[in-house]
């Protein structure tokens, strides 16, 4: 467990210096080694998400479209196919419109940052679970060495020591859920840290798609059968665009 959270942590932060250290090349939309718009984009219909699709791999006409993943799996979805131009036109509408409304949008990241993804109360009582979980260990420990030098009423011996090694599992249990919500809540606190600094620095008429500024920012696109889409921020605000 304890190295599984360890791994949690090195990804996120791993995630957040590719952000930052992400040159801002226009044209280049790869993110963290994959296709920006890959895993982002999802059917209105189904709820799968798009996948993207080589047309005329072999000639000149040659392009990449974006389409449900589930299109020719049974289900007949309306939601239409789209190019990278298409989506990237999607996603320009909506940061205008969010950056229309950006000082209202960062008041409300702002508020949510500092209150709601705030560990500190969860910090100290993960603080008090460590505390009582050495108490429990020493317990344990004396209740072990009585044992072996006091000739103990076996019976009773093992009474106690279901009870202490009880209380000891749960006190573990809390601990790690405790640890858990920590590191759940911090993520959500420096998406959202990266939101803010990220919105605070768009441009308001942006003439060119920023790969790196729609990763920090949105969540996803929904993309609904009459062409209609509905881009979903890191904030939780939607935008139909
Ligand atoms: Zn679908």
């Amino acid at each position: 467990m304890e190295g599984n959270h360890e791994a949690i942590v090195s990804a996120e932060t791993f995630d957040l210096v590719q952000e930052q250290m992400a040159a801002r090349k226009p044209g280049n939309n790869r993110y963290s080694g994959v296709h920006v718009f890959s895993g982002m984009v999802y059917c209105g219909d189904c709820g799968s998400r798009y996948g993207s699709k080589v047309w005329h791999a072999n000639d000149k006409y040659r392009k990449i479209i974006w389409q449900c993943n589930r299109k020719y799996a049974g289900t007949i979805c309306r939601s239409p196919h789209l190019t990278d131009p298409q989506i990237e036109d999607i996603v320009m509408r909506a940061m205008s419109r969010l950056s229309d409304e950006r000082d209202a949008i960062i008041r409300t990241a702002v508020m949510l940052r500092d209150t709601i993804y705030d560990t500190s109360a969860l910090c100290a009582e993960q603080e008090c679970v460590e505390r009582e979980l050495a108490d429990a260990t020493d317990q344990l420990t004396q209740a072990v060495l009585r044992n072996a030098n006091v000739a103990l009423d076996q019976a009773e011996h093992q009474q106690e020591m279901t009870a202490l090694s009880a209380r000891y599992q749960e006190l573990q249990d809390r601990n790690t859920a405790l640890k858990v919500a920590i590191i759940d809540k911090d993520n959500r606190r420096k998406r959202t840290d990266s939101f803010i600094r990220e919105l605070r620095s768009l441009p308001q008429h942006a003439e060119k798609f920023d790969p790196v500024a729609f990763r920090i920012l949105v969540e996803r696109i929904t993309v609904y059968d009459d062409k209609r889409a509905v881009v979903r921020f890191n904030d939780g605000t939607e935008i139909e665009a």
